[in-house]
C-alpha cells in the first residue's frame, strides 16, 4: 500500500510537464507517470519553430528535456513505465503500474493522441527526414519543393492547402475516388491551383538516400505503380488519443477522446482532470496542450483546496 499522493499525472508531453510544474510551484509534490515513451510526439519532431520564448527555435527533445528539468526543479517525482490499469469509481484514485499500486486525491491524464501512420517500412525509415504527420509543424521547411498529403478527410484537406504557401506543388494522394472532408474543405482543394489530386492511390513506398527524394504510388483502379520526385510525405490519416486504459472509466467521445467540460479540463468523474491532445483533437499543437495543462493544475489546485487538501 502506497503514500496516497495529492496529484498523479500521467503522460509527459508538453500538457504532462505544464501540469507538473504548476502543481509542484503550488506544493502539491506531484508524481508523474512519465511512460516510456516520455515527451509524447515532440519526440519525434525535429525541429519546433512556433513555441513562444525560442527566437531560433529548438528541437523537440530538447524543448522537452528542458521543460522536464524546470517540473523536477520544482520537486516533480517521475517513474518513467506506462500505466497499466486505473481505477477512478474509488477514492482515493488508483493507477497501477504492473503490479504496482499508486493512489491519488487527484489526477491529470495528459496521454496525447499518437498520429496514425501506414506502416511502411520506408514511412518509418524516413520519419523526420521528409516523412511528417504535421504540417503545421513542418511545412515550413518544404519552401519550394515537391510535397504530397496523403488522406481524405479534413485534416489532409487543411494540411494540403496550408502547405501551398511553402511548396512549389502539392499532391493530394488518397485512396478512394471521393473525399470524407466536408464539402468546403474538399472544394478548398479542388480549387486551388497549386494541388494536384490523385485518387484511388495508395502510398507503395518513399524512396531516397538520407532524405526522401521520391514515392512510389499505387493506383488501385489501373493497379499501375508510378514514381514521383518528392522532397516531403505528410501522412494525414487521422490520431488515435491514447486512451485506451480509460474507456471504462470516463466519458470518451464516438472517436476516443476524453471528453471535457467547456473551458475547463474538468472530466465527467471529479477529481479526474484531462489536458492536452488527449482532450483536444481540434488544436493539437504543443502550446496549446501546454496552455491546457497549466489549467488542469489550476483546477486540482482548486478542487483539491474545496476538499480540504
Ligand atoms: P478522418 O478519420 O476524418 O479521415 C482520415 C482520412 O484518412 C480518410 O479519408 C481515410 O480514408 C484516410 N485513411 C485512413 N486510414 C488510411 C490508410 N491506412 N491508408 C490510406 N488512407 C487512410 O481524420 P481527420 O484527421 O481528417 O479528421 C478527424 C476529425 O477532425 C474529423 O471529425 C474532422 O472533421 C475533424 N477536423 C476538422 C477540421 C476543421 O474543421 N477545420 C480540421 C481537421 C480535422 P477513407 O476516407 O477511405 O476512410
Amino acid at each position: 500500500m502506497s503514500n496516497v499522493e495529492n496529484v498523479i499525472i500521467i503522460g509527459s508531453g508538453p500538457a504532462g510537464l505544464t501540469s507538473a510544474i504548476y502543481t509542484a510551484r503550488a506544493n502539491l509534490n506531484p508524481l508523474m507517470i512519465e511512460g516510456y515513451e516520455a515527451g509524447g510526439q515532440l519526440m519525434i519532431t525535429n525541429d519546433v519553430e512556433n513555441y513562444p520564448g525560442f527566437a531560433d527555435g529548438i528541437t523537440g527533445p530538447e524543448l522537452m528535456q528542458v521543460t522536464r528539468k524546470q517540473a523536477e526543479r520544482f520537486g516533480t517525482r517521475f517513474i518513467t513505465a506506462n500505466v497499466t490499469k486505473v481505477d477512478f469509481s474509488v477514492r482515493p484514485f488508483k493507477v497501477w503500474v504492473g503490479n504496482d499500486e499508486y493512489q491519488a486525491k487527484s489526477i491529470v491524464i495528459s496521454t496525447g493522441a499518437s498520429a496514425k501512420y501506414l506502416g511502411l517500412d520506408s514511412e518509418k525509415a524516413f520519419m523526420g527526414k521528409g516523412v511528417s504527420a504535421c504540417a503545421t509543424c513542418d511545412g515550413a521547411f518544404f519552401r519550394d519543393m515537391n510535397v504530397c498529403v496523403i488522406g481524405g478527410g479534413d485534416t489532409a484537406m487543411e494540411e494540403a492547402n496550408f502547405l501551398t504557401r511553402f511548396a512549389k506543388k502539392v499532391w493530394l494522394i488518397h485512396r478512394r475516388d471521393s473525399f470524407r472532408a466536408s464539402k468546403i474543405m474538399a472544394d478548398r482543394v479542388m480549387n486551388n491551383e497549386k494541388i494536384e489530386i490523385l485518387y484511388n492511390s495508395e502510398l507503395k513506398e518513399v524512396r531516397g538516400e538520407k532524405l526522401v527524394s521520391s514515392i512510389v504510388i499505387y493506383n488501385n483502379k489501373t493497379k499501375e505503380d508510378i514514381e514521383l520526385p518528392m522532397e516531403g510525405v505528410f501522412i494525414a490519416i487521422g490520431h488515435q488519443p491514447n486512451t485506451k486504459i480509460f474507456k471504462d472509466q470516463l466519458d470518451l467521445n464516438e472517436t476516443g477522446y476524453i471528453v471535457t467540460q467547456p473551458k475547463s479540463s474538468y472530466t465527467n468523474v471529479d477529481g479526474v482532470f484531462a489536458a492536452g491532445d488527449v482532450q483536444d483533437h481540434v488544436y493539437r499543437q504543443a502550446i496549446t496542450a501546454a496552455g491546457s495543462g497549466c489549467m488542469a493544475a489550476i483546477d486540482a489546485e482548486r478542487w483539491l483546496e474545496k476538499q480540504g487538501v
